[in-house]
């Protein structure tokens, strides 16, 4: 298979890939194995060779007699094994030359990620090599805080012995960078019982050299066995940037910049940062005290309205969106009136589509599920609300986030399901007549199967994935439905005919 990409440096960009050909949306673009994965530097202690969390007792390796594993019957059974021969030897070693204990790893562990990157030198030469050519920002670093928390990390490096002749404390903060800079959120193995996970953070070789933009044009996915899998989520044209957001889409510019700034020590420029509107979605906006209807921008340091272009000093702007912020802060999250009455108060002063309205919305549309799948008879109302929710939050992410999302597919699942729920309440209560079902049902349809286009290209094993195939189940039963409700029309010799297909579809993606 021809690569689906090739990469290009520019200054600003660095290192980036651009599509090789044209690439249609669903198209897998490259699939990528971990350089390195394991705990964050702030985990508490997890075996080293499953990521289980060990939270009372834990054994040590009967070879090496150093590395911390799963107590009992030892790891589960088909996890993957990161404690391998290579690194079991260099502790045996250790433990014989140095006399280092297990307590030191148990110390230590939140250095595991780095340590094992380090092993890589010896154990993988050619991979180790490209991994010391991603970005880091070291220079960047060293007068900044986390230079002094990495302190421990490059301590315990040193005590092992590990850094070769002429190699100093730098290489060990070029590999914490370099981490923090390039790894990617993996979902660690399901703890039993619980289910949770704790989350992990790998490195992929591959994956480390896609540029960022607040808009991607691609969709990733990490699979069970850790296989990063990147897809187009648009159709991406011969010759173009390749882009992955590492940011929330649904945060507005300031803390998507802040959030770059901190973890990646860039600031985006990218046409949505660019645009104080964000693509007309007003994501950062306020309701204009003035005119009253239009939106008002931060542009520099004062606020201006779209609509009557009056000005406002930020003072007065910005504290009436702090307030809105604090206040989502405090009140209670998983509670339906508190969350309507947050959405109502704030209505009244944010554009209605900023980002901590959409938040609160989010989680009052999360609220409303459980309702729904918990009563045994939810109201009509609770059901209406829920529908409106996921409705007014579609628009947004179909801009911000075009093409295939994992939000957006799971928004237009839970869409699906409450109007075939709310239908069916209405036509057996005979609120509705057998043609307006169809037509839900029909609207229904569409959205489950927008949903299904998207959640093909998750990972059989994860959550996504799950998801995927109950979607799968309730496609054909919905079919069946709308078949025995159809038939239910013409055995009373009448005649169906749509009335409403409003939504477009838009996507399509290869299956593979
Ligand atoms: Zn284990
Ligand atoms: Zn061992
Ligand atoms: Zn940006
Ligand atoms: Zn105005």
């Amino acid at each position: 298979m021809s690569l689906k990409y090739e990469v290009k440096t520019s200054n600003k960009l660095g290192r980036y890939l651009v599509a090789a050909k044209d690439l249609r949306a669903g198209e897998r673009i490259l699939s990528d194995q971990p350089f390195v994965l394991g705990p964050n530097s702030d985990t508490s202690l997890v075996c080293f060779n499953c990521y289980l969390p060990l939270i009372s007792k834990f054994l040590v390796c009967k070879n090496c007699g150093l590395a911390p594993i799963c107590p009992g019957d030892g790891c589960p059974e088909h996890s993957a094994k990161w404690h391998n021969q290579h690194e079991c030897d260099f502790f045996r070693n250790l433990k014989l030359n140095k006399g280092t204990s297990p307590m030191t790893m148990v110390q230590n562990v939140g250095s595991l990620l780095v340590l094992r990157a380090l092993l890589k030198q010896n154990n993988n030469p050619l991979e180790w090599k490209i991994f010391l050519e991603l970005e880091s920002h070291l220079d960047r670093r060293r007068e900044s805080s986390v230079w002094e928390y990495y302190d421990n990390t490059v301590k315990f490096i040193q005590s092992l012995g590990l850094l070769e002749n002429g190699q100093n404390q730098d290489l060990v903060q070029q590999i914490c960078a370099a981490i923090d800079v390039n790894s990617f959120e993996v979902r660690g193995p399901p703890i039993p019982a619980i289910g949770c996970a704790e989350v992990l953070r790998g490195v992929y070789l591959q994956a480390a050299l896609l540029a960022h933009d607040c808009v991607a044009n691609t969709h990733m996915s990490i699979n069970d066995n850790n296989v990063l899998v990147c897809h187009a989520s648009t159709d991406i044209k011969k010759g173009e940037p390749i882009y992955y957001n590492y940011t929330d889409p649904l945060k507005g510019t300031v803390v998507r910049q802040q959030h770059l700034m901190i973890g990646k020590y860039f600031q985006c420029t990218c046409s949505r940062c660019s645009d104080i509107t964000e693509m007309d979605t007003f994501m950062s906006s306020a309701i204009c005290p003035s005119c009253k209807t239009g939106y008002m921008s931060k542009a520099g340091e004062s606020w201006i309205c779209r609509s009557c272009k009056k000005e406002s000093e930020h003072s007065v702007i910005g504290h009436k969106v702090q307030c809105c912020s604090d206040k989502l802060e405090v009140i209670n999250k998983k509670d339906e009136k508190e969350l309507e009455e947050y959405i109502k108060y704030v209505s009244l002063v944010l554009a209605p589509n900023h980002y901590l309205l959409l938040d609160a919305k989010q989680r009052l549309a999360g609220v409303l599920r459980d309702i729904i799948n918990r009563e045994p008879r939810p109201t009509k109302k609770v059901m209406r609300r829920k529908i409106e929710l996921c409705k007014e939050l579609l628009p947004v992410l179909e801009t911000l986030s075009p093409g295939i999302c994992r939000i957006k597919a799971i928004t237009l699942y839970e869409l699906h399901a409450t109007i075939v729920q709310l239908a069916k309440k209405l036509f057996d209560a005979r609120e509705i007549t057998a043609s307006v079902f169809v037509d839900e049902l029909l609207s229904a349809e569409i959205h489950l199967k927008l949903a299904l286009e998207m959640l093909v290209i998750e990972p059989g094993n994860s959550p996504e994935g799950e998801l995927c195939a109950k979607a799968l189940e309730e496609y054909r039963a919905l079919k069946l439905t709308i078949a025995k409700v159809l038939d239910s029309i013409h055995a009373e010799g009448k005649v169906y005919e749509i009335t409403e297909i409003s939504e477009q579809v838009t996507l399509h993606p290869e299956i593979d």
